[in-house]
Parts: C-alpha cells; structure tokens; sequence
C-alpha cells in the first residue's frame, strides 16, 4: 500500500476505483502480502520444518482458505463450521487440527469422521466424550491436549489465554493425570501436548516461559508425544514504532528444545498471516463539528470491525485522497451504530476531510470480516482481493433480503 500523487494503491490498483466499483464499506486485501506473509514465516521456520496450520477464527473467507492450502499449510479450527470451511477449501484433514474448551458431540463425531490430525482437547470430560464416540464408531482417534502453563502473555487482558485464571487448557497436575487414565486406552491416543498462550504477542519472552514449562511437563509425564503444538499469537506491529516480534529468537529456542524432544512442531497462526493484508475502506457520511470535536462518520461500524469497541484495540487511519492540508482539531472516527463505543480511532489533527470521501482502516484482515455481525440489522461488508492490477470479490456484500 503506497500513495501516488496523493492517491491511495493497493498493489497496481487505486482504492479509489475499488470503492467506485464496489461500494462500501468492503474489505480490500492484497494477495501479494499474503503471500508474502505466508513465506515469511515459513522462511522463519524452516530449519525446524513445522506444520503450520492457519487460524481459521481470524479470517475464514474461503478464497484466502485456498490461498493457504495452495501454500500447503494446514487449519486451526474451533468449530464445526470452520472444519466444513476448511475442507471446502481443499484442505487436507490429516493437516487439521480442532481446538475449543466446548465442542459438542456433533462436531467431534464430524472430527471423527473426517479423521482430522488432531482433537486437541480442553478438558477430561471432553476426552471420555471423544472416547465414548470413538468406540461408538470403533475407531482410535489421536489427540493432543492443552496445557494451561499459567504465563501472562503480556498482551491485551481480552485476548490472553495462558494464565491459570483463564478458562483453556488443563492444569499441569490435571495433564499429568489425564495421561496417566487414559494410558491404557483402546480408543485414544495422546499424540500432542499443545498449548496457546495468547494473541498479540510482541515480546518473544512469554514463548520462552512457556517452552520451558513444556520441556518440564515432557520430562515429568513419561510418555511419547508426536506433536507439539504451539499455537499461535505473533503479533504484529499495528502502531508504528511498537515492538516487532523476534522470529529468530523463537526459532533458535524452539531448535534447542528439539535438541531435547524428537517431535513435529505445529504452529497455529492467524493473525501473524493475515492482519496486514487488508485495510477497510469507508466513506465519510457526514461530518459533525462539535466545540471540541470532529465528529468523521463513517458508512463502517462496530458490526464491520469489531476490534476497537471490543478490545479498545487501535487501527491507523488514513485517507484515500492525501491533500497536504491539516485539520488540528480532534478528530472522532465513528460508525452509525447506536453505541457510544462504536469508534474507531481519535486523533489530533488530521488531513483535511470532506463529506462523501473515503478513509481505509488499516490492518483488518486478522478478526475483521469474521468477528463481524448484522447488528443493527446491518448487512455485512463485501470482500475484495487485489492482484497486481486485478480486483475481485471474493465474498459478495449481504443483502438485505437475506436478513430480513
Ligand atoms: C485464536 C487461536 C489461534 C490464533 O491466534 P493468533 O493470535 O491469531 O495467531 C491459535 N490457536 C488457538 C487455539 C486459538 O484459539
């Protein structure tokens, strides 16, 4: 993303034309910083050659889906809908892995049935229920469970998973027995000791703990694993000047604890991939002057993009069309919602806006389009992806007469 002569591309297209062609408020994503992304943090890894199997929570459009199965990576799913998902894209069962502290026995028989790689399990009733319908279909089904290392990820209090205060994964004594009782299994197999931590993670040291915590809970249970999975959680740098997260660091710790333990490394990521891929792209309906304020009211809202009313969480703003004039007034970007949180930054001073034109929102790809909602019986945005010189939807805007 670039501008030239004061206009917004995306890749070789003007965002001007995308909204000119289809509407707002519409998602916008790059395919060439996806693909990137995708080898980046393949390059990062390699030495250790992981599976890496993609968040499907954070973004499930089926088209950027079969992006990531055409780069041979796998998914992290936490429902039913997402595993259907997934397939339909073409990915490979034996590269799916299913995660949740609540699945129902419907979407572990569909598990079952699909024979994915791994039910990574949250809890011990959740296993005698995987065990009650593996020998319903008498089967043997592999599992990973997840450990909750108690570890404060640093990161926004919503979005941490890792502290024992947090309902996932199993305490360390809760592990330990688990694995003892369902030893002698006919129905289960414990193939992985998997762990997730958190989202947003910028500094490497919580990895560090946690890598730690698994070397120890490896040694103490005396049994054979064949994955370990860590999750996910790389964060990315939304505000310029924040920390960037040190994949070599990682890479070098995670070498050394394979030193130790001959298993396979499963990675979970989602917002590492697909976060700055896409910007929002929203006009400007009215514009509201207060003593103190600006009010910018945008044809996006809360429904769109959910992350700032939710997690306080920041997304820069930044117009299609750059003039080099200065508004020094505070300037609240908001939605139509009825919810005084339904805002999306405020900013001291601003180029200058006018009623009617467009803004992007960047870094949306990642829990954007699918944290989204009809709230306000608001139809949902459109997709677009952005090759070179091409743009083309990759999920129709909701119509009315779909929710109505
Ligand atoms: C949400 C989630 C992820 C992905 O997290 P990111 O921060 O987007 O990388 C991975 N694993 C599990 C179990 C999750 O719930």
């Amino acid at each position: 993303m670039y501008f030239k002569k004061n206009r917004l591309f995306i890749e070789r297209v003007e965002a001007l034309k995308v909204v000119k062609k289809f509407g707002t408020p519409t998602y916008c994503y790059s395919l060439e910083k996806l693909q990137n992304n995708i080898k980046n943090f393949q390059r990062s890894f390699k030495s250790i050659n992981p599976l890496i199997c993609f968040s499907v929570k954070s973004n499930s459009n089926l088209q950027i889906l079969k992006e990531i199965k055409r780069s041979n990576m796998g998914a992290d799913v936490v429902s039913k809908g997402e595993m259907m998902q997934a397939l339909k894209a073409g990915i490979s069962p034996k590269k799916i892995v299913f995660s949740g502290v609540g699945k129902k026995s419907e979407e572990l028989k569909f598990a079952i049935e699909k024979k994915i790689l791994l039910i990574n399990a949250e809890s011990e009733s959740e296993i005698y229920e995987i065990e009650r319908l593996a020998k319903l279909k008498k089967t043997i089904v592999d599992i990973g469970i997840r450990l909750n290392p108690n570890i404060d990820a640093k990161t926004l209090k919503k979005i941490s998973t890792g502290r024992s205060e947090d309902k996932f994964g199993l305490t360390e004594k809760a592990f330990l027995n688990i694995l003892k009782n369902f030893k002698g299994s006919n129905y289960i197999k414990v193939k992985c000791l998997s762990v997730h931590i958190g989202s947003q993670i910028t500094d490497y040291k919580p990895y560090v703990k946690m890598i730690n915590v698994l070397d120890k809970i490896i040694q103490k249970s005396n049994h054979f694993y064949d994955y370990v999975d860590l999750g996910g959680g790389m964060g990315i740098q939304y505000e310029k000047g924040t920390n960037l997260f040190n994949y070599k660091k990682y890479n070098v710790m995670i070498k050394k604890f394979l030193k130790k333990h001959n298993v396979k490394i499963i990675f979970e990521p989602g917002r590492s991939i697909i976060a700055n891929t896409a910007v929002l792209l929203s006009q400007i309906i009215y514009i509201k002057n207060t003593a103190k304020k600006k009010f910018i009211i945008l044809d996006a809202a809360m429904n769109d993009l959910m992350r700032p009313a939710l997690y306080g969480s920041y997304h820069n703003i930044i117009p299609l069309l750059k003039n080099n004039k200065k508004n020094n007034k505070i300037h609240d970007f908001v939605g139509p919602v009825c919810e005084t949180t339904d805002k999306f930054l405020s900013v001291k001073g601003f180029n200058y806006l006018k009623e009617k034109e467009y803004v992007a929102i960047s870094d949306v790809g990642a829990y954007g389009m699918s944290l989204s909602s009809n709230y306000n019986l608001r139809p949902k945005a459109s997709e677009v992806m952005i090759e070179n010189k091409s743009s083309k939807v990759i999920l129709k805007r909701q119509k009315l007469t779909n929710i109505i």
